[in-house]
């Protein structure tokens, strides 16, 4: 199939094309259309890293947001903050003709009042640690509670770092109705927990 079968608008499908993206990989073809579709659908994906999986929740992702609009509605939470510099650039690669969009990083090691700043200026796309949101949150430095669209990236990885009681705080501050993305390179049981616990009937795909 084709970027333009899977149901993506014109300024995303023009980023595309920039990018030299050809065909959607198999992540992408079997995510894009599903979480395009409806606005309550939670997706567990099982996918290593390099099979495009950022662009499989970063599409959607990017089309479903409100651009006019400059409230945080979409928030990705990633181990490191290497995968969170790298997914951060991605979808300001993949949302270049999106006017307005404003996608930014949250992150420890840096300065926190930067990314406060930042923040405040209206992004309605926050790709983020989980220890640094915690504590950005804690702060009031920033407002999750109209999220729509989570996406816990790398799960296991998250899991293994021992950032489980930071995901769970993090979440209980999003409303309940969001959609939860969930994706990860292998299944444990701690990411079926994970999944239980924040998920409602999730759709599942393996790659
Ligand atoms: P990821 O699995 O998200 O880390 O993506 C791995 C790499 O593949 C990234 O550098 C993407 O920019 C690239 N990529 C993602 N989707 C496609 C695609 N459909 N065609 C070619 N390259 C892609």
């Amino acid at each position: 199939s084709t970027f333009q079968e899977l149901g993506l608008n014109e300024d995303l499908l023009k980023g595309i094309t920039d990018l030299g993206f050809v065909k959607p990989s198999e992540v992408q073809q079997k995510a894009i259309p599903l979480l395009l579709e409806g606005d309550d659908k939670d997706l567990v994906a099982l996918a290593q890293t390099g099979t495009g999986k950022t662009a499989a929740f970063g599409f959607p992702m990017l089309q479903k947001i409100d651009i006019a609009s400059r409230t945080t509605q979409g928030l990705i939470l990633s181990p490191t903050r290497e995968l969170c510099l790298q997914i951060t650039n991605e979808l300001k690669a993949y949302g270049k003709h999106c006017k307005g969009l404003n996608v930014v990083a949250i992150y420890g090691g840096s300065s926190i009042s930067d990314q406060a700043r930042a923040v405040k200026r209206g992004a309605q796309i926050i790709v983020a640690t989980p220890g640094r949101m915690k504590d950005m949150i804690s702060r009031n430095m920033v407002d999750i509670s109209k999220i729509q669209y989570s996406v816990l990236d790398e799960a296991d990885e998250m899991l293994n770092m021992g950032f489980k009681e930071d995901i769970t705080d993090i979440l209980s501050h999003t409303p309940d109705d969001k959609s939860t993305w969930l994706f990860s390179a292998t299944m444990p049981k701690e990411v079926a927990t994970i999944a239980k616990k924040f998920m409602y009937d999730p759709t599942e795909i393996t790659v």
